[in-house]
């Protein structure tokens, strides 16, 4: 699989601080799961991080500073344990299942979440909505959209970023292929278009928690009339 997309400097900068909404962190997530390039380039990021925090030890501390520190360090780890590695987390459990709706193989790092059925939500637009046990409220969606299928142009609020697990699609920025990840800030409006050789499956999130659910109702307000 050659990737043509890739995350930016700043989503792997912030991913490696713990610092995306846990619907974006799971998307770069499936990314990196397949894309050897970011990996390595998080692995550079992960060890400055490191440096910059060797660098601050000369400073004078407090005698229970290494205590309160390594406690900090502890409390991030638990926190960034469920995002960061959730196939080790349930895969022992057997209750995830090992297919996504429509029999696509479920990427690793979604093995602990939920997937609701998929429900039609405009014409040849079909979306699963994914539950995350660290954040049930995150809004995480697969969206299934048949060959040839236009999605409305469309601005966001927050980043959008969507992986692209099966089929492909288009917009005026590119053609996104399986293992590419999209990132369009709140600046872009675009208009996807699925290639016509096939349906596309891929998982979105849309950065800010609270303003998904304008997104998605931005997203479908076209397809149907409520
Ligand atoms: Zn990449």
């Amino acid at each position: 699989m050659t990737i043509h997309h890739h995350a930016t400097d700043e989503t792997l900068m912030r991913y490696a601080a713990g610092d995306l909404d846990a619907g974006p962190a799971r998307v770069v997530a499936v990314h990196l799961a397949g894309c050897p390039a970011c990996s390595a380039r998080l692995a550079q990021f992960e060890a400055v991080g490191g440096a910059v925090l060797e660098q601050m030890e000369p400073v004078p501390m407090a005698p229970d500073a290494f205590a309160a520190a390594l406690g900090i360090i502890e409390a991030e780890e638990a926190g960034r344990a469920a995002p960061r590695k959730p196939a080790a987390a349930r895969s022992s459990s057997g209750r995830a299942p090992s297919l996504l709706p429509g029999g696509i193989p479920i990427p690793a790092p979604l093995a602990d979440c939920e997937f609701g059925p998929w429900r039609w939500i405009g014409i040849g637009v079909r979306a699963s909505a994914v539950r995350l046990p660290e954040d049930p409220e995150a809004r995480l969606t697969l969206l299934r959209v048949g060959p040839g299928r236009k999605l409305p142009e469309h601005g966001h609020v927050g980043t959008e970023f969507t992986q692209v697990l099966v089929g492909s699609f288009s917009d005026g920025y590119g053609r996104y292929l399986p293992g590419d990840l999209s990132e369009m800030g709140h600046e872009i409006e675009h208009q996807p278009i699925v290639d016509p050789e096939g349906e596309c499956i891929c998982l979105a999130a849309l950065e800010g928690g609270m303003r998904l659910t304008g997104f998605f109702g931005r997203l479908i307000q076209p397809f149907i009339k409520l």
